[in-house]
């Protein structure tokens, strides 16, 4: 591992992104904090998918403040705290990938959320800074509805 790595199969690069906003993205500076909290993210949450679908892509995963407003983010969102990522299969189908994530992995996530039209998953890890949540939704036209819920 080299020293940007922050498990097996990810870099601390791949946490400073956006497809629409690079130039805010490359501006993006981790605190130490940043750091430990994305490590988290990594081996409890991130690393686990990757091991069981192998390759995901990071569509954003630390936002500035700055960068959090450009995309619309949620003004508490977990991604100002470096704890989530937005995420894509590259080898899986990602219906596959957030089902396993919910009802088998028994991975550790604060929030997971799909979003089936604009095909990623949000997930996030929980931190001491934050109250426990351990949820699952579905994006469905702006609306969170539960996501076992939103099969039926
Ligand atoms: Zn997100």
């Amino acid at each position: 591992m080299n020293n940007d790595n922050v498990s097996k199969n990810f870099n601390l690069n791949e946490f400073k992104v956006s497809k629409d906003h690079p130039e805010l993205a490359s501006k993006i500076v981790f605190s130490p904090m940043d750091i430990m909290t994305i490590r988290v993210l990594a081996l409890e949450c991130l690393q686990p998918i990757r091991d069981s679908y192998g390759s995901i892509q990071i569509l954003s995963g630390k936002r500035s403040s700055e960068l959090n407003a450009a995309v619309g983010g949620a003004k508490d969102s977990d991604h100002l705290t470096a704890n989530a990522a937005d995420i894509v299969s590259l080898d899986s189908s990602l219906l596959a990938v957030m089902e396993w994530i919910v009802n088998k992995s028994g991975i550790p996530y604060r929030q997971v959320i799909y979003y089936p039209n604009e095909k990623f998953i949000h997930i996030s890890c929980n931190i001491p800074s934050k109250a426990y949540k351990h949820e699952a939704f579905t994006s469905i036209n702006g609306k969170y509805v539960g996501y076992n819920a939103a099969k039926k």
